[in-house]
C-alpha cells in the first residue's frame, strides 16, 4: 500500500487495538520468558509494521516521519523489546538507501521490511567515546577491508545477519576517515559474545563484537570512505532520535493509564487516593510532561520532513521526551505504592525500560551538547 493509499485512521485504530490486545500479551510472554520468540519479529513483518516507512519502490508503505509516529506511539505502550524491533527495522533501512547502490537497497531491504532478516547499527565501543572517536580500525588490502578493534552493547549483534559497523581507516583521527560497512554475522575474524542480561528491555538481544582480522569486501562500504559518520548521523541516528522521543512518549502514556487506573482503584483511609490532591497533583504533571514531549516530538519530526537532518530540532525532542519519562515513571511508580515495585507489576517494567531510553542512540547530555553546538556555533 502506498503513502497516499494507506487509510491513516484506519491503520492508527488497527495499531491501537492490537498494542492493546495481542502486543501486551507477547510482552507479557518476553518478560516471562526472557526471550522474543522469532515467530514475533516474522509476525510484526507478515502485519507490515517493519515497513511502515521505508519506500514504496522497495516494499514499503512509504509513510512520512510525522505520520509514522502516532503509531509508533501506540507500539511503545506495548514491552521495550517488541517496541526496540519496530524502532530500529522501520529506520536502519534509511542509511543503505541513502548512501548505498541500488543494488545493495534491493538486496538487503526488502528480506529487512518482511522481518525475514535484521541489520544492526555498530557504532559504540568500549575504548573510546561514541561518535569522530571511535576506534575500530579498516585497512584496505585489494578488494577487501581488514578491521581491527571492538563494538559493544549493539542491539541484534548477535543475530542479525548483518551489522552496519562505523569504523575509520588506519592512522586517521577525528571525523575524517570513517566509512560505513555492512559486516555479515559469519565474516572471517568476527567474533561475537552475547551481552550480559540488561537491567530492562528484556529478551533484547546486545552483543559485544570483536574485529580480528576481519575480512569485508569493499564491495560491501555503505557510502564513500570518510562517509561513515555522515552515514551514521544523517543516516540513522538523526531520524530516529525523534523516533526516540516518540517510543518516550508511548511509554509515558501507558504508565500514566496505569497510574490513573490505580488512583481511582486504590483506597486508604476510607477514600480513593485519586481523591487526594498530592496524588491529583502527581498526575496532572505526568499528563503534561506526556503531551508536551508528543507536541515537541511531533513539531522536530515536521521540521525533519520539511528540511533534512534538523540537527538541534530532533536533539531536543529526544533530550525532552527522555527526561520527562524519567519524571513521568517516577511519578507513576510512586501512585502505584510499594506493591509497583515488585515484579511483575506493569508499572515496574516500564520503570525499567524507560531507563534505558537515557542511553539509546545518544545521551541526554550528548543532546545538550549538540542543541548548544547549535546555539553557539
Ligand atoms: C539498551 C542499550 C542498547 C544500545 N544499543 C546500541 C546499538 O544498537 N548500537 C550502538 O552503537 N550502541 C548502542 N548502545 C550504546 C549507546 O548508544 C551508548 O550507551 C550511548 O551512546 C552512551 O555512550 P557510552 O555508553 O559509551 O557512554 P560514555 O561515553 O562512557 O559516557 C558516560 C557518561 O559521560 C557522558 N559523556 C560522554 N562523553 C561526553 C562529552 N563529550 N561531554 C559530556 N558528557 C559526556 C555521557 O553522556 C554519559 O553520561 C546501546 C545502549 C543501551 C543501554
Amino acid at each position: 500500500m502506498g503513502a497516499r493509499e494507506t487509510d491513516l485512521g484506519g491503520l492508527l485504530r488497527e495499531v491501537r487495538d492490537f498494542a492493546a490486545g495481542p502486543l501486551r500479551d507477547w510482552g507479557a510472554e518476553v518478560e516471562r520468558t526472557g526471550t522474543v520468540p522469532v515467530w514475533m519479529w516474522r509476525e510484526l513483518g507478515r502485519r507490515g509494521y517493519l515497513r511502515l516507512c521505508a519506500p514504496t519502490s522497495l516494499g514499503g508503505r512509504g509513510l512520512p516521519l510525522p505520520d509514522y509516529l502516532p503509531l509508533l506511539e501506540e507500539f511503545s505502550t506495548g514491552h521495550g523489546s517488541l517496541r526496540m524491533i519496530i524502532h530500529v527495522v522501520n529506520g536502519v533501512w534509511r542509511p543503505i538507501l541513502t548512501y548505498g547502490s541500488g543494488e545493495q537497497a534491493e538486496s538487503l531491504i526488502r528480506p529487512l521490511l518482511a522481518g525475514e532478516s535484521a541489520i544492526a547499527f555498530a557504532l559504540t565501543e568500549p575504548g573510546s567515546g561514541t561518535g569522530a572517536d571511535i576506534r575500530t580500525s579498516a585497512r584496505r588490502e585489494g578488494d577487501v577491508y581488514v578491521l581491527h578493534g571492538e563494538k559493544h552493547l549493539i542491539t541484534f549483534g548477535d543475530i542479525a545477519d548483518h551489522s552496519l559497523v562505523i569504523a575509520r581507516l588506519e592512522g586517521t583521527t577525528g571525523a575524517t576517515g570513517t566509512l560505513a560497512l555492512l559486516v555479515a554475522r559469519d565474516a572471517p575474524g568476527l567474533r561475537l559474545d552475547p551481552m550480559p542480561e540488561s537491567m530492562g528491555l528484556r529478551g533484547s538481544d546486545h552483543a559485544r563484537m570483536y574485529f580480528e582480522g576481519c575480512r569485508v569486501p569493499v564491495a560491501d562500504r555503505i557510502g564513500a570512505e570518510g562517509q561513515g559518520l555522515d552515514v551514521a548521523l544523517h543516516g540513522f541516528l538523526y531520524p530516529s532520535r525523534i523516533s526516540v522521543g516518540m517510543s518516550c512518549v508511548g511509554l509515558g502514556r501507558r504508565a500514566l493509564e496505569l497510574a490513573v487506573a490505580r488512583a481511582r482503584e486504590r483506597v486508604t483511609f476510607g477514600r480513593p487516593i485519586g481523591e487526594r490532591q498530592m496524588i491529583q497533583a502527581l498526575l496532572a504533571e505526568a499528563a503534561t510532561d506526556v503531551e508536551a514531549a508528543r507536541q515537541l516530538v511531533l513539531w522536530a519530526a515536521r521540521r525533519w520532513e520539511a528540511s533534512p537532518p534538523a540537527v538541534a530540532e530532533s536533539a531536543m525532542a529526544k533530550l525532552f521526551a527522555l527526561e520527562a519519562l524519567q519524571r513521568v515513571t517516577d511519578r507513576c511508580l510512586q501512585v502505584w505504592g510499594g506493591i509497583g515495585y515488585f515484579r511483575g507489576q506493569e508499572i515496574e517494567r516500564i520503570y525499567r525500560d524507560a531507563r534505558a531510553q537515557r542511553f539509546e542512540e545518544g545521551t541526554a547530555e550528548v543532546q545538550k551538547a549538540t542543541i548548544a553546538r547549535s546555539l553557539l556555533g
